[in-house]
């Protein structure tokens, strides 16, 4: 039997703890990236997130299965249905098609997600390709009601369901106010938080590129109704888990669950797990802002792209992470530490119970991962165990920590760290001491601890 653990969740504002629907198998919507432009390390670090939350329902011995969608289509500048295509504009801007920049974009995303460890999800299904199963849902919330035509578009009536606003605790008179910032408003659009399901191709949209057929004439699905209609496809109509960011509590995911239940007439998700956001100087970093750095610039800087989940499991995943350079190199030393470590420990050792048990508690305290990482630094510490039975526990911890520990090499001193030991110890002995102070930092960063003896430097 699989164990507990403790999740905080936003529909009950309140830590609970978990269990699954269906006995040892848990299942786990994650709504994914919006593939327009360069996946940033703001991402990152959610998907990171989601990795771990996935990791450790593996590690406490749930089956899970883990749906992440692609957006490619209906996502306007806008997240409530204002503003322009955010594909139609940067195909326009790099000259290429809508389908060749949500291609580009996705691979971009998944090389990121590779290079930071993160197990693809079961599936991994695009916007575009469930037109139909968007479609259906459409008509079935116009049959029961639930949404109306108007010679724009499909709408949801949030009027209609009693529960609307629960999941962020706003009114709908609240929304009434926001009417005032609307920039272009379709005449027939009864509320102003009613929300698009499909856009018909009118308008600034009569000539838009992507484009089906459907019974309201041809369109294309508004964001929101994707992501009920894939996860009811992959994981059935009540799912254990939905994470997203915390900018999707206010419109998408309050959104998906008004037209997944009044759809279906019953719980679209158990848990609702949200994420805070990594800033920089104390803003978020986002594609609109242009204030962001991608996997490329990690590379760039000789940092190993996985020592961004040191950095992420440093911080609780409720609390806003203000991103560093500092920050980033420091997680990456520590990376090099823990991986020289098992370097020199050798193998077929056994786990030790006490930092298992200790990591456990951590991660199931709502995935406490400050807590868990401290449990690794007692291990790296402890010099009273044997250091293959260290080495073993913390390769079993790996399976949540996910820094791909079992694929070390072997310790070896390249030649680039010979020919740095020799320029140090020649500054040693002209006393040049700034000079060998940093030249001990470069080969800290390439992953050695450096000694100095009577007979010079050494390294393990
Ligand atoms: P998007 O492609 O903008 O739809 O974002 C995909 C996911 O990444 C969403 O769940 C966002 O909430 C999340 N996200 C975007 N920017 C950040 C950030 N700076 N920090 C954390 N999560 C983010
Ligand atoms: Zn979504």
């Amino acid at each position: 039997m699989a164990l507990k653990m403790k999740l905080y969740n936003t529909k009950s504002r309140s830590i609970e703890e978990f269990t699954p629907l269906k006995e040892g198998v848990v299942t786990m919507y994650a709504c994914g990236p919006t593939v327009y432009d360069f996946t940033h390390i703001g991402h990152m670090r959610k998907y990171i997130g989601d990795d771990i939350l996935r990791r450790t329902l593996s590690y406490l011995g749930y089956e899970v299965k883990h749906v992440m969608n692609i957006t490619d289509v209906g996502h306007l500048t806008n997240d409530s249905d204002q503003g322009d295509d955010k594909f139609e504009g940067k195909a326009k801007a790099e000259g290429k098609s809508v389908w060749d920049i949500a291609k580009f974009y996705t691979e971009y995303f998944n090389k990121t997600i590779k290079a930071v460890n993160i197990l693809f999800p079961t599936v991994q299904p695009r916007a575009t390709d469930h037109i139909p199963e968007q479609i259906k849902l459409i008509e079935k919330l116009l049959i029961k009601g639930f949404a109306y035509e108007t010679d724009e578009a499909i709408y949801f009536d949030v009027t209609k369901d009693p529960h609307y606003g629960e999941l962020s605790g706003q009114k709908l008179s609240d929304k009434e106010i926001g009417a005032r910032d609307e920039v272009v408003v379709d005449k027939d659009k009864r509320h102003p938080a009613d929300f698009v399901l499909w856009f018909k191709l009118v308008g600034k949209f009569t000539d838009h590129i992507m484009h089906w057929p459907s019974p309201w004439g041809d369109g294309f699905p508004g964001w929101h109704i994707e992501c009920s209609a894939m996860s009811m496809k992959y994981l059935g109509e009540t799912i254990d888990i939905h994470t997203g960011g915390i900018d999707h509590i206010p419109v998408h995911h309050e959104n998906e669950i008004a037209q997944s239940e009044c759809a279906t007439g019953h719980e679209f998700v158990r848990f609702w797990v949200h994420h805070e956001f990594l800033n920089v100087d104390g803003e978020k970093m986002s594609k609109s802002k242009h204030n962001f750095y991608t996997l490329d610039d990690i590379q760039s800087r000789n940092i190993d792209p996985i020592a961004m989940r040191i950095l992420v499991m440093g911080t609780s995943y409720r609390k806003p992470l203000n991103f560093t350079w500092e920050s980033l190199e420091s997680a990456n030393k520590t990376l090099n530490r823990i991986r020289s470590f098992g370097a020199k420990s050798g193998t077929g050792g056994k786990v030790v119970d006490k930092y298992k048990n200790s990591f456990l508690e951590a991660i199931s305290e709502d995935l406490n991962m400050a807590k868990a990482l401290a449990v690794i630094f007692e291990i790296l510490n402890d010099k009273n165990h044997d250091k293959k039975d260290l080495w073993a526990t913390l390769l079993d911890l790996d399976q949540v920590l996910g820094l791909n520990l079992k694929d070390i090499p072997i310790f070896t001193i390249t030649v680039e760290a010979q020919n740095l030991v020799l320029k140090r110890d020649k500054a040693r002995t002209e006393k040049d001491f700034i000079t060998s102070d940093k030249l001990r930092l470069e080969l800290e960063s390439l992953g050695y601890e450096v000694l100095d003896t009577p007979n010079g430097t050494k390294l393990q």
